[in-house]
């Protein structure tokens, strides 16, 4: 059912460059997916996703394994603690298939990594203790990728905790191996059990490209939802992949017309390896908006967001000289909202690529309504 071997692809078995990329961070794709790609098409856009790229390897010193430090907000093994109501629990170091633009490949690099979560019992304590987590996301690697029975004792019991309203699963599995969710009735009566009416499991999932969105990962996402869970998708943009407004704005209309709303768009961390599928901040903005120029409201609800160690940042406008941010999340509450000025830089990737702030806007709404606010 995976292949994990470029010797398993015929059309590329011959290729030793892409052997060496693999043995740094491998390769893992589902036949099913494998079959949605042309191999002999180097510019394939699922290819991208999920098939080593020569450029790896030449460019793997690029980038940080940890881009977000997500180790300073690790709180128990497995289990971070960023923003007040929200804790992040990896629960697995499994996918249904190894994206190469993954911002936690150290995970799987690392098969071992002790970031993975191993006492449930100390978890689910730290968020007893903490009335004010009403949000737990199961992520890691990804949540669909674990056992129902094993994921069926973590649900219920968060859902014993009363204070916990939304679980969230971050999963690819839709498009990856929608199969796993179609075919297993004891998942899908779970998420029922599970999604309940003033208490909601959402399905994170994870579609880059309309292609994607086959006719098994509709029928899968549909599944879900008329178990009771709402369904809302992220992407990173990705070089080659949907760096084009035509292709973003397709895959945010079809989402919205299976009822899947588009969440966020990611700037793609500056993690290790990442060089060829990152798209520079100023550019990736651009797409974002032309993108959205082809939708409707429904389809257009994304957020251009960078997760960066300090919170998640919105790239909400360019002029012709500054670009500004606004503080969406923020890891420490007393900046929620401060609005962040920079001179613009073609060239940045991340936040830390631009010299200090022009301008900060401490008390964001204050200072654009101060006729509301006073
Ligand atoms: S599905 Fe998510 S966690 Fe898994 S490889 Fe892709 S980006 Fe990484």
């Amino acid at each position: 059912m995976f292949i994990t071997k470029i010797g398993q692809i015929p059309a590329l078995a011959e290729r030793e460059d892409l052997r060496k990329v693999a043995s740094r961070y491998p390769l893992k794709v589902s036949s099913y997916y494998l079959d949605l790609i042309d191999v002999h098409d180097p510019h394939d856009p699922l290819a991208r996703i999920v098939l080593p790229h020569q450029d790896e390897f030449w460019e793997w010193e690029w980038g940080s394994i940890d881009p977000s430090k997500e180790g300073e907000y690790t709180v128990l093994e497995g289990l971070q603690h960023k923003y007040d109501s929200t804790v992040l629990m990896l629960i697995s170091n499994q996918c249904a298939g190894l994206c190469r633009y993954c911002f936690r490949k150290r995970l799987f690099i690392n098969k071992k990594s002790p970031e993975v979560l191993k006492d449930l019992d100390a978890a689910l304590r730290y968020i007893k203790e903490h009335p004010e987590i009403t949000n737990v996301i199961l992520s890691g690697g990804d949540a669909l990728m674990l056992s129902t029975p094993k994921l069926r004792e973590i649900l219920a019991r968060l859902r014993e905790i009363q204070h916990v309203h939304i679980i969230r699963l971050g999963t690819k599995v839709p498009a990856y191996l929608p199969q796993r969710i179609i075919s297993d009735q004891d998942l899908l009566n779970l998420i029922q059990e599970s999604s309940w009416p003033t208490k909601k499991i959402y399905i994170m999932a994870h579609f880059d490209h309309p292609r994607e969105l086959t006719p098994l990962a509709i029928q899968a996402c549909h599944s879900l939802m008329r178990c009771g869970a709402v369904v809302v998708n992220q992407t990173p943009l990705i070089r080659g992949v949907n760096d084009d407004p035509q292709v973003l704005g397709e895959l945010f209309k079809k989402l919205s017309f299976y009822g899947i709303a588009p969440y966020y768009v990611f700037q793609c961390r500056p993690a290790l390896g990442n060089r060829p599928y990152v798209v520079p901040i100023e550019e990736g903005y651009q797409i974002f908006e032309a993108a959205r120029g082809l939708c409707s409201g429904l389809a257009k609800r994304a957020r251009f967001t960078m997760s960066h160690f300090l919170g998640k940042l919105e790239i909400l406008a360019l002029t012709e000289e500054q670009i500004i941010f606004k503080f969406h999340r923020a890891a420490d509450n007393r900046n929620t909202g401060k609005i962040l000025v920079y001179e613009r830089n073609p060239e940045a990737y991340w936040l830390d690529d631009y010299a200090k702030p022009l301008a900060v806007h401490p008390l964001a709404y204050d200072t654009l309504f101060p006729s509301i606010y006073v």
